[in-house]
């Protein structure tokens, strides 16, 4: 079996160890005779599964106990309604910051819903920038701040915690949770679909301050009312069980690489690594300002761009897949979450630059 290295922005590469662990617990669970997949979501053994998953992620990520951890579906997409839907409350506005195309979409969503406030907008810069945060006119009577931490299709990612006052601090951390610790106790509401650094697709995590709960509008859906999901441990209807099955693995498996800290440690090395190789080169180019810089998805562009094709088909050919931007900036992206290895960087770096050297 030869297992390639995967630069997917999503579904994302997942590490190996778990795939092999859940292979090895397919059929039969810790002897209980069967799947994960076939259990009763209400089981002793699943809620058993579930309680230790979040029992991780807490423990991962350091969160407070008066924030609620749910697993929901619908992915971070549903979550672009679900916040104002659940937070507004009273309140008729909300700040937005517009740094790429999942800021843009979360902005038209609330839009439906309530006035949104743009704190700033990286659009003149073709988001290749975080707007100076003294431009920035935030709103105090704004019923939450939404950001974007990490543009996973324009790779620019905050890597402060903006400083927004009293006001909730919400944050889409799809793309970048658990790349690093992040002090929870910053913000009102974090989100995350699965399928980047979590797990397989079809999960979605949130994480809620508990005075943030019961503020839902009436009409808000009963599956997206954070209260009620919250009253039911996420199984208010069956949630994706082997999903979550699969994030608790990875919960494990990061807790075993000796957690958030030393990934970290590796994300930051391995980031730039493929950072300073394409500064060096006159061949390849990323467009982010320093400061900015993701440390998932790295975007890059050839000198010539007639050649992105025979770039990815021999890239495909080596090993190295999934290496095209995303279709509305073109040329090549490599993301590269926690389950992406330092060897898949330098097996990465190695082919770039033999094939810079037969093509510049
Ligand atoms: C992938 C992604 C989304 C969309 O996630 P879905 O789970 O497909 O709805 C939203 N925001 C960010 C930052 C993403 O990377």
């Amino acid at each position: 079996m030869a297992r390639i290295f995967n630069f997917c922005a999503g579904p994302a590469a997942l590490p190996e160890a778990v795939l092999q662990k859940a292979q090895a617990e397919l059929l039969d669970w810790r002897g209980k005779g069967l799947s994960v997949m076939e259990m009763s979501h209400r089981s002793a053994e699943m809620v058993s599964i579930a309680e230790q998953a979040e029992a991780d992620l807490r423990e991962l990520l350091a969160i407070p106990n008066n924030y609620k951890v749910l697993f929901l579906q619908g992915g971070a997409s549903s979550q672009f309604s679900a916040i104002p839907l659940n937070l507004l409350g009273d309140k008729t506005t909300a700040d937005y910051i517009n740094t790429g195309q999942w800021s843009k979409k979360a902005i038209a969503e609330a839009k439906r819903y309530c006035d949104v406030n743009l704190v700033g907008t990286a659009e003149d810069t073709n988001f290749s920038t975080i707007p100076a945060v003294d431009g920035w006119s935030v709103n105090s009577e704004a019923a939450y701040f939404h950001y974007t931490a990490n543009e996973t299709i324009g790779g620019v990612e905050f890597h402060d915690i903006p400083a927004v006052g009293d006001v909730p601090l919400v944050s889409d951390m799809s793309s970048t949770i658990l790349s690093r610790p992040v002090d929870v106790s910053k913000f009102g509401l974090i989100y995350a679909g699965a399928q980047k650094n979590i797990g397989p697709a079809g999960l979605t995590i949130v994480i809620v301050r508990d005075d943030l709960l019961g503020l839902a509008r009436d009409v808000t859906p009963t599956m997206l009312n954070y209260q009620v999901q919250a009253d039911n441990g996420s199984m208010y209807n069956t949630p994706p069980t082997y999903a979550w099955y699969l994030a608790g693995l990875v919960f494990e498996w990061i807790k075993e690489q000796g957690g958030l800290s030393a990934m970290a440690e590796i994300n930051q090395r391995k980031a730039a690594k493929l950072y300073s190789f394409i500064d060096a080169s006159a061949f390849y180019a990323n467009p982010v300002e320093e400061v900015s810089r993701s440390w998932m998805n790295i975007p890059f562009t050839l000198a010539n761009s007639e050649l992105d094709k025979q770039f990815l088909k021999e890239a495909d050919e080596s090993g190295l897949l999934n290496l095209k931007g995303h279709r509305s900036v073109g040329g090549m992206r490599a993301s590269i979450y926690n389950a992406v290895g330092e060897d898949a960087v330098d097996a990465l770096i190695d082919f770039m630059q033999d094939f810079e050297k037969r093509n510049g």
